[in-house]
């Protein structure tokens, strides 16, 4: 574990994805530590946790877990460390209560309404079949859930150590992302919120088709730079501590702005969600990615449709496709 600032460290946690790892904090909080986010669940994990508790941690007890938001590498592991610590879980209400409902989901069948969403989008009956198969397989990377929680809410203020740390809210990667900002030490533990070589995930889900993550995120990061200043040292979940968090939040929304651009003048004729994902992704889209990159492609679509410059149109097959509004037929054109 790396000292990143007094009284701070940093734990480089494995993750059995692509994504090869997430970064968890531990924060001293008295005679004891306060840990933000927990890792995935799995043995590794569990084993990692045991040597830097007894290591790195020298011992001490874990006062309290907070964790940025629901995903499993965020939360997979608050539930084993709040039960043996007999500790308080912290978090934001809707990560919580989304949580449990994505827990719940496992050991149920998928639901006709999720076959419908993907098969909308576009998804072969390959592609649904594999959908049904993993359908529920959240729960399996959480440990149970702590039953209860205290609840955190935007700009209110957590004293831990001789610290005050401001919770700073976020949507559209998740319902309610927590960042905390710590005035004196000048630190941001982003989470997801900001990262600095990825972009994060942010996607619509088949429980609610219409949603627009993307405006929220747009939105949200321009209130997270308008609130916390530059000359933070941004702890992100993922790859290395950064500074620079203005402009990379610039970088953030500029990359979003172009692709919705691009996929405004594509749409110049009818396409299915399925058709965007070139102009949207470098990489080639494989079965591992596909959900994510249509939850992301819908984002982007139904953004678009929420400042009308796009119209879904479903079609007697069951599969939507989208097109720019200028380009609908029987639309008269502005002149140019
Ligand atoms: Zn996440």
């Amino acid at each position: 574990m790396l000292e990143v600032a007094p009284g701070v460290k940093w734990q480089r946690m494995p993750l059995p994805l692509s994504l090869n790892h997430i970064n968890l904090w531990a924060i001293e909080d008295g005679a004891g530590w306060t840990l933000v986010d927990t890792g995935m669940k799995t043995s590794q994990t569990a084993a990692t946790w045991e040597t830097i508790l007894a290591g790195p941690l020298g011992g001490r007890p874990i006062t309290r877990v907070i964790c940025t938001h629901m995903h499993p590498d965020h939360v997979g592991m608050a539930g084993w460390l709040t039960r043996r610590f007999d500790c308080p879980f912290w978090m934001t209400r809707l990560e919580y209560v989304t949580c449990r409902m994505l827990v719940a989901d496992t050991g149920r069948e998928a639901p006709a309404d999720g076959l419908r969403f993907y098969r909308a989008a576009g998804w072969s009956p390959a592609d649904l079949e594999r959908y049904k198969a993993r359908f529920g397989d959240f729960g399996n990377m959480v440990y149970a859930l702590p039953d209860s929680f205290h609840r955190v809410s935007d700009r209110q203020e957590i004293t831990i150590g001789p610290h005050r740390w401001q919770a700073v809210i976020g949507r559209g990667h998740s319902p309610e992302h927590l960042s905390l900002y710590c005035p004196d030490l000048r630190v941001l533990i982003s989470g997801d919120q900001i990262l600095p070589k990825i972009t994060s995930n942010v996607s619509v889900f088949p429980t609610e088709p219409d949603a627009d993550p993307l405006t929220d995120w747009l939105t949200s990061l321009s209130a997270i730079r308008a609130a916390v200043p530059d000359d933070v040292c941004v702890l992100p979940a993922h790859n290395e501590p950064f500074y620079g968090l203005h402009a990379r939040i610039g970088q953030l929304i500029d990359g979003h702005e172009r692709s919705l651009g691009r996929l405004l003048e594509a749409l110049t004729e009818p396409k299915r969600v399925t058709d965007l994902f070139s102009l949207l992704f470098r990489r080639p889209i494989s079965e591992g990615t596909l959900q994510m990159a249509t939850g992301e492609a819908l984002a982007h679509l139904n953004c678009l449709i929420q400042r009308r410059q796009v119209t879904a149109q479903p079609g007697p097959d069951g599969i939507t496709t989208y097109i720019a509004t200028d380009h609908l037929p029987g639309v008269v054109r502005s002149q140019p």
